[in-house]
Order: structure tokens, then C-alpha cells, then sequence
């Protein structure tokens, strides 16, 4: 058992090396001795939750330092060991991440939302901040966690699951990690939400069996098309949309499910850019697409990094079936996001980690080492993603815990305009973590905002100034002459 288990492991890696081996198997072992006498609420042996934080890390493509601290990752909380035994047996890097991933255990979330989940969230930041292989253990961590929660306590249950959506789901969101994002958040919509998902689940049975037949006969036309056209290395493949998302889109559509659009689509992954334009004449050869609604984020990336080219097209029955067009590494990006980044650097191709969307300001960090670490080995380039990750950057957050990403030095002018123009061009004053702030003061890591607005409040030319942000300074332009503020001269 023990043998085909860590053989597990390591055919989920993708990088095998003797030393990387060497510290696996060391871990595992230390793992199981240590964990031996504990059972799971499941009854199963402790080790089996531990094993498969490790076996989803190995999954995620990550180094083996961190599939190491997967392993160890509840020996100094649960047994307990000593830090120092973790120190003296696999290195100061494992014992960091174990450290690490222990104390954001240690925060404690209280499933009413607003302050709390503010707090829990600010640590979070601060906390992984320093290493973010941290918050990769902790999210493999809570996944296996909610796929075994059918047996903890219906209490606590509840509780695990709503943090999991509130807190979990959106540092996997935040950090580009959909499918780690969406399999958190569907494995907890049942013990959250009881009575939504089986209303959602209820609502979607019948469509989903529409759509999988609708769309098993595009995929059969699409894949015969391709070939004729010589296209080859193209996979083709339909999904349904996650369950969790596809309630909170029928909450804003008033639970109409005829209005989602998006509710399952055909993915079309081709080996080139060039080939994804091929391959949207092709669809639209065969099928009729929806006026204005093709959506080409390959040259134009949306915000947070993504993408792929949509199409709407009628299929057959003239139901509007979406269509994505992807090449394989913006597949790979919008799947795993940061994850799949140190995934890169760890299989020693940077090239690919070059090729990913360069939009995301973590990718211009992760590329900006890359280049200064261009000639040495994987294991540098790696230390240096250890390195304060978020050196230039600042998060600071909404009353209701929404996270703005702001430029070290930003003030609360920036995040006013950050939020929306409205707030900026208005704004009176500031709020920093509960006390009366300026709008010039500047900001720190983790600090919580409020702006007061007043109506007819215009903007200032001395907010200038202290505005650093290129966003907030060409709104404050903006707003200056849309309200007829005059430059008061300089005496
Ligand atoms: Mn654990």
C-alpha cells in the first residue's frame, strides 16, 4: 500500500529528480509514523488526508519542497512535532512552508460575513504575502478537507463550507487558480447552501442532458470539419458550467436559467494563435453565430489575464451554444493561474512561463525574475519567487472585503478611483482601518478603506500630488474638466 501510494506521487509529478525523490519518500515516511495513532472523522488513518494534500500538490505540478510540506503540513499542529526535528530533517525551506501553512490554520473565520471575513482575509494576504507556495499547500489542504466533509459534524460542516466559498474559493479566484477555485466551491455549495443547491441541481438535470447530446453532436461535426481542413493537435471537449457559478449567475438573473448563455460550451484547445482564428471560420462556416458576440480576448485579455476567443453560435435546434478557442498554454494559464506558473519554473521551461499572458502583475514579476535568473538553475529561479512576492504591490481592502491591488505608495485617492469613478471624483475623505485618514494618506499592506462621498464634492488639483496610480490621475484630469475646476495659481 505504502509503495503505491508515494508511486502515486511521483507519476503526478512532472520532474523527477533523485534528490526530489529522496526528500518525497523521507516525508512520507516521517509522515506516517507521525500521524500513526490519529484517525480521520472518516475512520481512515490520518495519513490518507495528508497523502492526498500531497498527491493534489504533485497534481498541480508543483516542486517537491512543497509536495515535501504537503506531507508535513499538520505534524507541528496535530502530533505534535517539534519544529526544530522538521528543521534538522528536511531543511529550513520545509519547515518555513509547514510553518507557514500551520499558522494560516490558525485563523480562525466566523461564518458571519463582514468584519471577520475582512480580517481572516487580511491575514490571509499578509500571511502567504512572503511565500505563496504557502497558500498552495493550504488551498490542496482545505480541497481534500471539503471532498471528505459528509463526515464531520453538520455544525461544523456548515462552517468549514461557507469559509471554504467566502475565504478559500476566492484566494484560488484571486490568484488565477479556476479549477482549484471551482472544485472548492462546488464541494462546499452543498453543505453551505442545502436548500439553493438542490433547487440549482433540480433546475439543471434536464438541461444538462439537452446540452451534453447537443453538444456530443457539434463535437462529432467540428472534429470532421478540422480534420478536412487539416488542422491536427486540436482537442475538442464540452463542460458544463460549475454548479456554484452557475447559481450565483441565475441569482443575478433571477433564477432564469434561458438567460445563461454560458451554461455549457464547446472548448476548442489548438496548438497556435493562428490556428485559433482558423478554427473561429471554421464554426462560423458551420454555424451562424449570434450578432455581436464574439469576444476576442486573445488580443484583448481581459482584466485578470484570461484568454481565449467566445463565440455564440445557434446550433441546429437554434439554441445558442458558446464556443471557447484556446491554444494550450492560455488553456493551462486560466485552469491553474499562479499554480501553474511554479509548476513552469519547476519543470525548467521558463519559456513556457514566458509565453503566458504577461497582463497579470504577478506574471510581470514571475517574468522579471525570470530573465534575471535566465542562465542559472530552476532551484534559483525558485528561490527568488520565495522572495517578498508582493514587493511592489499593496492589498488593501473594501469594508466588504473586496481586495484592491494597488502600487506600493498608492493613497486613498488611488483607491477611491480604484473602486469607481464616482468615488473619486466625490470623495471627502478617508477612512484607514476604522480612524479618520486624509485622502493623501498612504497606504499599507492590509489596511481596510472607506470613503466618504459628498454630493456635489468635485475634484482637486492638489489630489495630483499624491495620486500614483496612472488610473486615478487620468480620472482626476478627466473629472477636473468635466467639472470646471479651475488651477488655482501657484502664488
Ligand atoms: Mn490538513
Amino acid at each position: 500500500m505504502t509503495e503505491t501510494r508515494m508511486e502515486a506521487i511521483f507519476a503526478a509529478m512532472r520532474s523527477r529528480r533523485p534528490a526530489d525523490i529522496a526528500l518525497i519518500s523521507k516525508a512520507y515516511k516521517f509522515a506516517e509514523e507521525a500521524h500513526k495513532s490519529q484517525k480521520r472523522f472518516s475512520g481512515e488513518p490520518y495519513f490518507i488526508h495528508v497523502f492526498n494534500t500531497a498527491l493534489i500538490l504533485a497534481e498541480l505540478g508543483q516542486d517537491a519542497e512543497t509536495i515535501a510540506a504537503g506531507l508535513l503540513h499538520d505534524t507541528i499542529e496535530d502530533v505534535p512535532v517539534d519544529p526544530e526535528t522538521i528543521r534538522a530533517e528536511f531543511g529550513e525551506q520545509v519547515l518555513f512552508l509547514v510553518d507557514g501553512v500551520t499558522k494560516l490554520g490558525k485563523i480562525k473565520f466566523l461564518s458571519r460575513p463582514g468584519d471577520h471575513r475582512v480580517e481572516s482575509l487580511r491575514k490571509f494576504f499578509v500571511a502567504m504575502a512572503s511565500d505563496i507556495r504557502v497558500l498552495v499547500i493550504k488551498l490542496a489542504d482545505r480541497l481534500h478537507n471539503v471532498r471528505t466533509l459528509q463526515y464531520v459534524s453538520p455544525e461544523k460542516r456548515a462552517r468549514i463550507a461557507m469559509e471554504t466559498i467566502e475565504v478559500h474559493a476566492r484566494l484560488a479566484e484571486r490568484f488565477g487558480m479556476w479549477h482549484l477555485k471551482e472544485e472548492l466551491e462546488d464541494g462546499a455549495f452543498q453543505y453551505a447552501y442545502p436548500e439553493s443547491f438542490k433547487r440549482v441541481t433540480e433546475l439543471l438535470r434536464d438541461r444538462e442532458r439537452e446540452d451534453q447530446a447537443r453538444l456530443e453532436t457539434m463535437k462529432v461535426k467540428l472534429t470532421e470539419a478540422l480534420k478536412e481542413r487539416g488542422l491536427e493537435n486540436v482537442e475538442i471537449s464540452y463542460r458544463m458550467k460549475a454548479l456554484y457559478s452557475t447559481y450565483r449567475k441565475l441569482l443575478e438573473k433571477q433564477m432564469d436559467l434561458s438567460s445563461i448563455y454560458d451554461l455549457s460550451a464547446l472548448r476548442v484547445v489548438v496548438p497556435t494563435v493562428e490556428d485559433c482564428y482558423k478554427v473561429l471560420g471554421i464554426v462560423h462556416g458551420l454555424w451562424t453565430p449570434l450578432p455581436g458576440r464574439v469576444k476576442d480576448y486573445v488580443s484583448t485579455p481581459k482584466q485578470n489575464g484570461y484568454q481565449s476567443i467566445h463565440t455564440d453560435v445557434f446550433a441546429r435546434d437554434k439554441s445558442p451554444v458558446e464556443i471557447q478557442i484556446r491554444t494550450r498554454e492560455m488553456h493551462i494559464e486560466s485552469e491553474f493561474g499562479i499554480a501553474a506558473h511554479i509548476a513552469y519554473s519547476e519543470a525548467g521551461k521558463p519559456k513556457e512561463g514566458a509565453k503566458l499572458n504577461r497582463k497579470l502583475h504577478w506574471v510581470r514579476q514571475v517574468l522579471d525574475w525570470q530573465r534575471r535568473v535566465a542562465e542559472s538553475e530552476s532551484h534559483e529561479f525558485l528561490e527568488n519567487l520565495k522572495l517578498d512576492f508582493f514587493k511592489h504591490q499593496i492589498f488593501v481592502f473594501t469594508p466588504k472585503g473586496d481586495v484592491i491591488e494597488l502600487p506600493e505608495g498608492a493613497s486613498a485617492i488611488d483607491f477611491a478611483y480604484a473602486v469607481h469613478t464616482k468615488v473619486g471624483d466625490m470623495a471627502a475623505g478617508a477612512w484607514v482601518n476604522g480612524k479618520y485618514a486624509g485622502l493623501d494618506s498612504v497606504l499599507k499592506n492590509g489596511d481596510i478603506i472607506e470613503i466618504h462621498t459628498r454630493k456635489g464634492a468635485k475634484p482637486s488639483y492638489g489630489w495630483l500630488k499624491f495620486a500614483r496610480t496612472t488610473n486615478a490621475k487620468r480620472k482626476i484630469r478627466a473629472g477636473l474638466v468635466i467639472h470646471g475646476v479651475q488651477q488655482v495659481p501657484q502664488p
